[in-house]
């Protein structure tokens, strides 16, 4: 079924769903292919949500990388907010480990270089992602390579704008991925996101999450409380970013380049088993809790 959105542009097929509603493949008046987000009415019918997305419209735009999903515009019309964004042709990271389970660390850890480059450029322009997971790693796969893209940049702030109004479900992302800031209510920067990197990457290298197989709250508490267990098969060298990633103090989380420096030494190295559930992990020592503000 074919649609028009705004003035110029066409919608013609739904390729997705997901929990803030429906994504489009179409083109602008030029023809250019387009994805289109269309957010789901308990999103957009608070105006104060719309303007505070359309207030942060200029400066998701400018977020260009390409490692970042880029934005190209926000239409409001007609109580619809859409998303207009690249088109990305291929799979999400989610897909990839649910067939995979584990990556070799060579390739976990190179896609997570390109996300905190991605990344990055946001944290420039005063973003921070805060929904880093999986889900919102899409993976490019023309010109044959696999590419990592992230997804949905300002849409968690929207989220968490709409979530004090009343949403069917009570919904509330996963907190595998949640920073212990965020957690703890305290000043959420971009070191929250270079956590959840560092949980996916844990992920990629295992199998499973660092606090996976627990209910809700206890996840929450451990993102606080507890300190992720070592995974067998990984190096000891990439080990020691990923869990100064997963530091419980954002200011002791390690910016891109600690990552980097890794990668020529990890070629050819083999992906480690899949775990079913993370190892135990032990108690954090207070003096590293996080200093709620
Ligand atoms: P939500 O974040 O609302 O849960 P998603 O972002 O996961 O929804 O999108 C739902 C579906 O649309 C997914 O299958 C995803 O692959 C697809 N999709 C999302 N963004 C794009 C895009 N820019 N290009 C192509 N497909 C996309
Ligand atoms: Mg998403």
């Amino acid at each position: 079924m074919v649609r028009k959105l705004g003035s110029s542009y066409t919608l013609e097929s739904r390729v997705g769903r997901g929990g803030m509603g429906e994504v489009w493949r179409g083109h602008d008046e030029a023809g250019n292919e387009l994805a289109f987000k269309l957010l789901l009415p308990h999103f957009t019918s608070d105006p104060g949500v719309v303007a505070r997305f359309m207030r942060e419209r200029a400066i998701l735009i400018r977020v260009q990388s390409p490692f970042v999903v880029a934005i190209h515009d926000l239409v409001a019309e007609r109580g619809e907010l859409a998303i207009v964004m690249e088109f990305v042709e291929g799979s999400d990271l989610r897909h990839e480990l649910v067939r995979r389970r584990t990556l070799p660390p060579g390739e976990a850890v190179g896609l997570i270089v390109d996300i905190l480059t991605g990344l990055a450029t946001a944290h420039r322009l005063g973003i921070v992602h805060r929904d880093l997971k999986p889900e919102n790693v899409l993976l490019d796969r023309r010109d044959g390579t696999s590419r990592p893209k992230v997804s949905d940049f300002g849409v968690a702030g929207l989220m968490a704008s709409a979530t004090r109004l009343t949403i069917p479900g009570g919904m509330l992302g996963t907190p595998l991925y949640m920073a212990p800031e965020s957690v703890d209510g305290g000043v959420v920067g971009p070191a929250a996101d270079i956590y959840a990197a560092g949980t996916m990457l844990y992920e990629m290298l295992c199998g499973v999450a660092p606090f996976a197989g627990r209910e809700m709250l206890s996840i929450l508490r451990a993102h606080a409380d507890l300190v992720p267990g070592r995974p067998p098969g990984v190096p000891d060298e990439v080990w020691a970013v990923v869990a100064a990633m997963l530091a419980k103090n954002p200011a002791d989380r390690p910016g891109t380049d600690r990552l980097r420096a890794l990668l020529p030494a990890l070629t050819g190295l083999p992906a480690a088993p899949a775990m079913v559930g993370p190892p135990a992990s032990s108690r954090s020592a207070p003096h590293s809790s996080v200093t709620v503000a």
